[in-house]
């Protein structure tokens, strides 16, 4: 019997999680796919959005500001790059501008500090390459960028290193309260028993929301990306917005935390919830749109695409509240964009509405906020590289060339916290395979060391669990 089953490990749930093991409490994490940060917290743009954005007065605004006050230090304590590096929006003639002047505004409710409107030539002097055809912007200090799929794992890990229990494949498909407690049943078979429930299903929360008798209608809208290479991740010092619509924030582009350029996403309702496959037509549209703000985007250096999918409810708000019709259940619904911005807020929010349900939140004197990340080779010096090899000799093997990946970087990626089990959890936790050459080189090596380190054979090792076997069987076998 745990006191909290918190259902999904996307930013929110394991955030969530996380802060639950402040007190003293079992804490139960429950993620249908085989690893945490596999719906959109995985495939996003990245951004920690400063919130001038959100209409004042919604859920969304609130988290949004209070999520981005917040994210400088979550980040420090779990060792995850985070990067305050300031966004802007672009305006292209005076009609833009005038949605900058309603921008400014609604985040001067929001209370986004530092918003300031500049000239075209002001935001050229800050961004040069930005288009000559741009004729003002806004700019916002408070905006940032981090790793939303290292920030789900490090929440999630230090959750685990807290107490918490993480159980993977676990899809919750029934509900049911009797007793004063939950029994949560999977699609399998197992059962989970927890006092109280959040829903932080992103995608399904909706369906869990079914569950408990609530109901909230969510659809799908694609954002469909083009990742650069490193060599152009220093097109653009801030994250550059176009002006954004009631399809979205519009297609920006960004640096990333790991040096690459990020453009996109578009916006395409779709009825499919799992469909992320990317199109001609969506790519070429990224990149249309991305060279109206930076003209000399280099489209010949894109080294992968991807898509995410928005959980978007039409009243376009975060529901963060008490179930109406069940007890002891937190619904976290339609956690679009700004959610990874807001996630940390969200969290604390929804254990400050347990506590007001009657969870006794009684301080846990054990809970340690740190984590320490896996040791990143590639941004050591040579005197931290030289004590590492030292200290533990397979952080002198390079398996990722494009990335400068290490054999110790893999090993204790299967051994961490939540530890990875297939070829993509590694790549998450370490970035091998994330470089140009997209894995050609240290996939066959990688494999080598999964199987070793699990103690399985190569050809059972996945590329992303379930039958994503990748080897197919010895050469000249019968
Ligand atoms: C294209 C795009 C761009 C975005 N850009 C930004 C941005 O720049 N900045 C920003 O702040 N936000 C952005 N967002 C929003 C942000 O990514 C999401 O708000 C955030 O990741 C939501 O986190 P989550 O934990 O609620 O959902 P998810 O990350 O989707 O996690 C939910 C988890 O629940 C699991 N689950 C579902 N059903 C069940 C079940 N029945 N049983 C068990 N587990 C279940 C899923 O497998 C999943 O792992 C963007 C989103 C998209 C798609």
């Amino acid at each position: 019997m745990y006191d909290v089953a918190v259902i999904g490990a996307g930013v929110v749930g394991a955030l969530a999680a996380r802060e639950l093991t402040r007190y003293q409490l079992r804490v139960l994490l429950l993620e249908k796919a085989d690893d945490v940060a596999m719906g959109a917290s995985k495939a996003n743009s990245a951004i920690v959005h400063a919130g001038f954005d959100c209409v004042p007065g919604t859920r969304m605004a609130e988290m949004n500001v209070k999520g981005n006050a917040m994210m400088a230090q979550v980040a420090k304590e779990l060792s995850v790059p985070f990067k305050q590096n300031g966004s802007m929006v672009a305006a292209f003639g005076e009609a833009d501008e005038a949605v900058l002047r309603d921008l400014k505004d609604r985040g001067e409710k929001n209370g986004v500090p530092g918003l300031a409107i500049v000239s075209g030539d002001e935001a050229r002097a800050l961004e040069p390459k930005l288009s000559p055809d741009v004729t003002a912007a806004l700019v916002a200090p408070t905006g940032g960028i981090v790793c939303p799929y290292e920030l789900t794992i490090a929440a999630a890990g230090n959750a685990m290193d807290n107490g918490a229990t993480l159980l993977c494949n676990f899809a919750v498909t029934g509900a049911s309260f009797s007793d004063g407690h939950w029994t949560l049943s999977a699609a399998d078979g197992r059962t989970a028993e927890a006092r109280y429930i959040v829903n932080a299903a992103g995608m399904g929360s909706d369906i869990i929301a079914g569950m408990l008798g609530d109901f909230y209608t969510l659809r799908a809208r694609r954002g469909e990306y083009l990742l650069l290479d490193r060599e152009q991740g220093d097109t653009v010092s801030h994250t550059i917005f176009q002006c954004p619509s009631a399809a979205g924030k519009g297609v920006l582009v960004t640096p990333t935390v790991d040096g690459n350029l990020l453009l996109g996403p578009t916006s395409v309702y779709q009825d499919d919830r799992e469909d992320r496959s990317t199109t001609a037509e969506g790519l070429a549209e990224v990149a249309r749109l991305a060279a109206k703000s930076v003209p000399t985007v280099n489209t010949r250096a894109v080294i992968t695409s991807f898509t995410g999918l928005r959980a978007a409810r039409p009243e376009h708000d975060f529901v963060i509240a008490p179930s109406a019709h069940s007890p002891q259940a937190v619904e976290l619904v339609g956690i679009e964009s700004p959610g990874l911005s807001s996630a940390p807020a969200i969290a604390e929010e929804a254990v400050r509405l347990l506590g007001e349900m009657g969870l006794a939140l009684t301080e846990n004197p054990a809970f340690d906020p740190h984590r320490e990340g896996i040791p990143k080779f590639r941004e050591m010096d040579a005197e931290g590289r030289r004590k590492l090899i030292e200290q533990d000799p397979l952080f002198g093997h390079i398996i990722c060339r494009c990335e400068t990946v290490t054999e110790g970087e893999i090993v204790r990626a299967l051994h961490q916290n939540p530890p990875a089990h297939d070829l993509d959890g590694v790549k998450r936790r370490t970035r091998t395979g994330m470089g140009r050459c997209s894995g050609g080189f240290c996939t066959p090596q990688a494999v080598e060391i999964i199987a070793r380190e699990l103690g399985i054979g190569p050809a059972e090792v996945t590329k992303c669990g379930g039958e994503s076997y990748l080897l197919m069987g010895e050469t000249k076998a019968d």
